[in-house]
């Protein structure tokens, strides 16, 4: 069950409250009559303005995360630093440019991120480009606007040499970071570890010698420094400690070959508060760990502070957003279990069918009602595994209540589908009782948009049509 204590929010303690450490947005208040709001904005009321499922997004809660990050950076690191939001968390234009506001920049993994991100207006100077197999049509397109490269693997670095030569370079030296595996092992699900040596991301540690190599053998680009990413949903600090001494053995590697590289970036990974046994470190704990790091392995070092760079993404949009459901049948299978059925389920939330990941949910119309039953909230998909929570003690509710699952900014919409054929969700960003569409709900004509039909099913479709209409 979430404890909701309205007592405790009020504005002044708002930003105190590391966001990735609370189950609720940040506004979240509980009105007379046990209705939740968010943002100021009642969620019964938005479900019956934009319909469910709905995405909705507290402004506030991504603005706090943003400037704690932005704080803790400032405030823990002498030397100059960025926060970067990782973008593939959920990759829009109105989130691309709501993190920008608050003075970070962006990782983008592909072309559509890195579109959406320029798009949105995001300054290319802001923008990291990731990504362990990109097109030559990607690096093109990264190369002519102007962000940094972060480089994974032997043939992008061929390609990279390759491509500014043709282009004759406008001026100005593409700036490449170079990503290496940093092999440090986290708790933390298969699927996301991405630290460990046995990864597709990166080069391997071993090869430094030759990729710094192949760096001062094309003085052309401009090699700015190292990239490392360790996993992502970690709660311990550790491994996020050893990786600051790792990474700035490379830059000292750099540093005694006369090789000018100045930056670092540590990447994401800091873990959020899904369900109430999670005990993540607040994002002010975890900014000063990496950043007491980076400055005494220099120290030891005796090399001059990098800037530091970090790019989380699921600590700084996955607490702003909860999604509203409709609730449909009950299904109860006497001694087994109570099946309670919602309008949308894994195609606009993806991650427990995938990871086995766990959520907490209320009942939006019935916040102040006791929990009496214990149900597993599935999803409407033609898949038994198309389940949202597995065994989760609720107020009793009915068909029309408003089932909210909280935490599902990251990795939700970024991750959504069409499978059998649902329209992608709307999603609404709220703040001092105003929403304001970000996101709007696909329609049936969205779904045959790309469709073709070749013109000689096209008449058998026509024929058909004919048929059932004389038949
Ligand atoms: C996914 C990813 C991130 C963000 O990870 P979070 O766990 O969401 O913070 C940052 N950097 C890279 C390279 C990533 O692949």
């Amino acid at each position: 069950m979430v404890s909701l204590q309205p007592a405790d929010i009020n504005p002044s303690s708002i930003v105190d409250r590391s966001p990735n450490q609370q189950i609720l947005p940040l506004s979240a208040k509980v009105s007379d009559g046990g209705q939740l709001e968010v943002g100021g904005c009642s969620v019964v009321e938005l479900v019956k303005q934009y319909g469910s499922p709905l995405y909705i997004v507290d402004e506030q809660t991504v603005r706090a995360a943003c400037q704690q990050y932005d704080q803790a950076f400032k405030n823990f690191y002498p030397g100059p630093s960025q926060v970067l939001y990782a973008s593939k968390a959920w990759s829009c234009m109105a989130i691309c440019a709501l993190v920008t506001s608050e003075n970070l920049g962006l990782d983008v993994v592909s072309g559509g991120e890195l579109y959406t991100a320029l798009q949105a207006g995001v300054d290319p100077n802001n923008i990291y480009f990731h990504g362990n197999n990109k097109s030559i049509a990607e690096l093109e397109m990264a190369l002519a606007s102007g962000c940094t490269i972060v480089a994974d693997n032997w043939l992008e670095l061929e390609q990279l040499v390759a491509l500014e030569k043709a282009q004759e370079s406008q001026g100005t030296a593409p700036r490449v970071m170079l990503r290496i595996t940093p092999g440090i092992e986290c708790h933390t699900h298969e699927y996301i570890r991405t630290g460990h040596l046995d990864s597709k991301f990166g080069f391997d540690p071993n090869q430094i010698d030759q990729v710094l190599n192949f760096a001062q053998n094309n003085p052309q680009l401009d090699w700015v420094g190292f990239h490392a990413h360790i996993g992502s949903q970690i709660f311990e600090l550790q491994p996020h400690q050893d990786l600051t001494s790792v990474v700035v053995s490379w830059l000292t590697m750099a540093h005694s070959r006369n090789l000018s590289m100045t930056e670092l970036n540590i990447g994401g990974g800091l873990g959020m508060r899904y369900v109430e046994s999670d005990d993540p470190p607040s994002i002010t704990q975890w900014s000063e760990v990496v950043c007491q790091g980076i400055v005494q392995a220099c120290q030891a070092a005796q090399i001059p502070l990098p800037k530091l760079l970090c790019e989380p993404g699921r600590s700084l949009i996955g607490p702003a957003c909860i999604t509203a459901y409709t609730v449909g049948a009950h299904k109860s299978i006497p001694d087994i279990r109570t099946y309670l059925t919602v309008d949308g389920g894994m195609s606009d939330n993806p991650r427990p069918i995938t990871y086995q990941s766990v959520y907490s949910a209320a009942i939006a119309n019935r916040m102040e009602t006791a929990a009496t039953e214990v149900v597993t909230v599935a999803g409407k998909h033609c898949e038994s595994g198309d389940v949202l929570l597995k065994d989760i003690a609720l107020p009793a509710s009915q068909p029309q209540d408003v089932l909210v699952v909280m935490g599902t900014g990251a990795y939700n919409y970024s991750m959504a589908s069409n499978y059998n054929r649902l329209p992608r969700p709307a999603a609404v960003l709220v703040r001092d009782g105003e929403a304001n569409p970000i996101l709007k709900r696909e329609t049936y004509s969205d779904l045959i948009r790309q469709d073709c039909l070749p013109r000689y099913l096209e008449q058998s479709v026509a024929d058909e049509h004919n048929g059932n209409q004389t038949g």
